[in-house]
């Protein structure tokens, strides 16, 4: 089994409220594939500039991570992305987005990317997505994560790549302004029309929802009182929740295998945002992620009882 992720491999310059980074090493496919590693091999796809450092590439081999398809053009400069957030982390600016190589990047995939039982589509032009999705030999699973920059500029192409992926992952403020609807389950129920099998709508520090023809499923955060740099928090829930499910392909993807893969995609998010960019998923253990994943386990548990309320005692 494999997954092959195309996305973001980036340098970002990051100011929250308890410190900041210059220049770090980020970007939506290196966040996934911190994540996903723990499931399965993962080939990232994309291009990086002659700047980009020999160790930031040993921190994308972490856990076996190939990086075969992570083309190095000498001439070229990293994606480079930074951004802003005030107290509440659930909101940031952007202050600055240059695609550098990935303005120009044709992907060539190998045949072992081509050949992934899994496919993830991380954040970039939507474009970009779809030379990879044709290129792939037929994935059993394919998801996609986008954001407003390409909601804004690039909607039709977008929407087309949506058509044709199994399952969509998105914040659910750019779920309604996808689709113009301002409820989230409308929103999700539209999507669902589209193509997709399944959304998955992100909440920041309120969790995640999953929204299925069938079932309805939210998990909230995990409660951290230590919040640093949500930077990657999306990248990392999709990274364990595409790891997960990728884990489990052989008896096909039902909603159990799905609920089970929300829970696994927010205990890899909330060690992300533990620490500034990679920091802390980068010496994470397994040990530690299923520590949390029981946590949250437990948290959904309560007693189901047919109580006598007000109005059936009158
Ligand atoms: P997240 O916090 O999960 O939304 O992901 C943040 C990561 O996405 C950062 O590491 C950035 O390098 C990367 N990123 C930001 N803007 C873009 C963009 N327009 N296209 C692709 N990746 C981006």
């Amino acid at each position: 089994m494999s997954i092959t992720v195309v996305g973001s491999l980036a340098y970002d310059a990051v100011k929250t409220p308890f410190g900041q980074r210059e220049r770090m090493l980020g970007g939506a496919a290196t966040h996934f594939a911190l994540a996903a590693s723990f499931f399965d091999t993962v080939r990232p796809v994309g291009p990086v500039g002659g700047d980009f450092a020999d160790a930031d590439l040993e921190v994308l081999r972490t856990r076996g991570t190939v990086t075969d398809d992570v083309e190095v053009i000498a001439d070229g400069k990293t994606f480079f992305w930074a951004g802003e957030y005030g107290w509440d982390l659930n909101s940031r600016e952007t202050l600055d987005t240059q695609l550098n190589v990935f303005e120009t990047f044709v992907p060539k995939l190998s045949p072992a990317a081509q050949a992934c039982d899994v496919l993830f589509l991380a954040n970039i032009q939507p474009e970009l997505q779809a030379q990879i999705l044709d290129a792939v030999d037929g994935p059993a699973f394919t998801a996609l994560d986008s954001m407003n920059l390409w909601i804004d500029i690039a909607r039709d192409a977008l929407v087309g790549v949506i058509e044709r992926v199994d399952c969509l992952i998105l914040n659910d403020a750019e779920l309604r302004q996808l689709t113009g609807k301002p409820n989230l389950v409308a929103a999700a129920r539209e999507i669902l029309g589209w193509g997709p099998t399944a959304v998955v709508a992100k909440q920041g520090e309120y969790g995640a929802a999953l929204i299925t023809a069938a079932s309805f499923f939210a998990l909230p955060a995990f409660p951290l009182e230590t919040v640093v740099d949500p930077t990657g928090a999306g990248d990392t829930f999709a990274g364990g929740f595409v790891g997960s499910v990728a884990q489990h392909l052989a008896g096909g993807v039902t909603d159990e295998v799905l609920c089970r893969a929300m829970a696994y995609g927010t205990a890899l998010a909330s060690f992300n945002v533990e620490e500034f960019g990679t920091e802390r998923v980068t010496r994470l253990t397994a040990d530690e992620i299923h520590e949390r994943v029981s946590a949250l386990h437990g948290f959904g548990r309560f007693t189901l009882q047919t109580p006598v309320l007000t109005g059936d005692r009158s």
